[in-house]
Parts: C-alpha cells; sequence; structure tokens
C-alpha cells in the first residue's frame, strides 16, 4: 500500500530527525522540503540577492535546479550545498524566501512530483494543508521554544557550526513568526493532523509514537 506521511511544525522541532529515522525503517523515501527553500535562499546569497527582495528573488526561479540525494546530500545546480544550506546566513533569510507564493509554487511543484510514485515521508510546514492535503497520515510536531533552541545549538556544536544559544532563540521565535504570518500557505496544523508535543519525548519515544500512529492507518485501511 503506499502511504503519504506529512509531518508539520514550527522551526528546530526535530522533524527531519524523526522523519529520517522513520523513512530507513518502512522504507519510505524521505523529502526534506525545507532543503529546498533554504537551497534556494543559498542561491540567492550567492548571487548577491537581497532576500527580502521578492522580485528580484523570483525572477531567478528559471536558473535553480535542486537535486536531494537518497543519501542526503542536497545539490543546488550541481554544486553540493548540504552543509552550506543550514549555515546561520540560511536561517536569517530563508523565511523571506518561503513566503513568496512564485518561489512556493515552483518548490511544490517539485515535491508533488518527487512524491508521486513511492510511500514518502514528507515534513516541513504546509505538507498537510497545501502539499499533500490527502496524506494518509499528518502529524503537527511542536516543542517548546526553549528546547528546540538548544537541541539545535547542540547540534550546531556538533557540526562545528559557530552560534549562540541566545541567536538561535531569536532565529527559532523570528522564523515561527514569519512561517506563520505569511499570506499563502502559512505554518499551522491540519484540521486533521495529531499533535505530538516532543519537549519531554527521546528520539526514540518520538519515533515509536508516529510509527505506531502510520501502523494504525494501515490496519485501518487495509480493513
Ligand atoms: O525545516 P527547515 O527549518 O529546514 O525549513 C527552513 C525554512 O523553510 C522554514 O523556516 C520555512 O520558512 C521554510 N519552509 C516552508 N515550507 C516548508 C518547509 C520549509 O516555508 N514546507
Amino acid at each position: 500500500m503506499r502511504i503519504s506521511v506529512a509531518i508539520d511544525g514550527p522551526a528546530a522541532a526535530g522533524k527531519s530527525t524523526i522523519a529520517k529515522r522513520i523513512a530507513s525503517d518502512l522504507g519510505y523515501v524521505y523529502i526534506d522540503t525545507g532543503a529546498m527553500y533554504r537551497c534556494f535562499t543559498w542561491y540567492c546569497l550567492e548571487k548577491g540577492l537581497n532576500c527580502e527582495d521578492e522580485k528580484a528573488c523570483s525572477a531567478v526561479i528559471p536558473e535553480v535546479s535542486i537535486d536531494l540525494k537518497p543519501d542526503g546530500t542536497v545539490l543546488c545546480n550541481g554544486t553540493d550545498v548540504t552543509r552550506a544550506i543550514r549555515e546561520p546566513r540560511i536561517n536569517a533569510n530563508v523565511s523571506y524566501i518561503a513566503t513568496y507564493k512564485d518561489i512556493r509554487l515552483a518548490m511544490v511543484d517539485l515535491q508533488r512530483k518527487l512524491a508521486a510514485n513511492s510511500s514518502v515521508i514528507m515534513d516541513g510546514r504546509d505538507i498537510g494543508t497545501y502539499v499533500l492535503p490527502k496524506a494518509e497520515v499528518k502529524i503537527y510536531q511542536v516543542a517548546s521554544v526553549e528546547v528546540r533552541a538548544m537541541r539545535r545549538y547542540k547540534e550546531n556544536m556538533e557540526k562545528g557550526i559557530a552560534c549562540t544559544y541566545e541567536d538561535i532563540v531569536e532565529d527559532v521565535k523570528k522564523r515561527d513568526r514569519i512561517d506563520s504570518g505569511r499570506a499563502f500557505a502559512p505554518l499551522k496544523p491540519a484540521e486533521d493532523s495529531i499533535e505530538v508535543d516532543t519537549s519531554d519525548m527521546t528520539i526514540e519515544e518520538v519515533v515509536a509514537k508516529i510509527t505506531g500512529i502510520i501502523n494504525n492507518k494501515i490496519k485501518e485501511l487495509s480493513k
């Protein structure tokens, strides 16, 4: 049975960690939609564009080709940007890029094509509400700002990305505000989504909980 799983939620809620694990356990294709917006942002910054300029950034849509490899490598026009798209300068600008409708439509088109032929687990902000409204399983994954910022801080330290905890708190709050407040496909829970608050949960517990939700759905659909 082909299944689509949507995991939405605010910045740094651990969506990609969980989605990757479940995809590998269940043999689903994992699609990191945030990586696509990050990639687009990287390209705009490389070109010296101001990411707050919608017209200038939207004009480069035809120039940007994004490729997500199964091993997690992200290519932008053939350049490996896997690491670069996690830098603070991308965090600071990506939410502006993600408010522009034409850019979103181009990303959504790519996302739907990737989801068309296999069981997928896709994480983002608007997957359950806009990209895959018919997804069989919709999760809205949340955690407190402090927990999210601390997790991201530790992750950055491990990866050698320089930052302070305070800056991450501000970045996370700012992205949440822009992502929830935009006019087109904002961050919000789908009506039929199940909320999972991971503030006091380990990765193992979250994986087990969401896997249980998926398995129950599969049972229900196979009846
Ligand atoms: O998930 P991640 O933090 O990597 O996403 C980076 C940014 O991309 C988000 O803060 C948001 O602005 C944007 N995004 C989005 N819609 C998605 C995925 C990400 O607007 N489906």
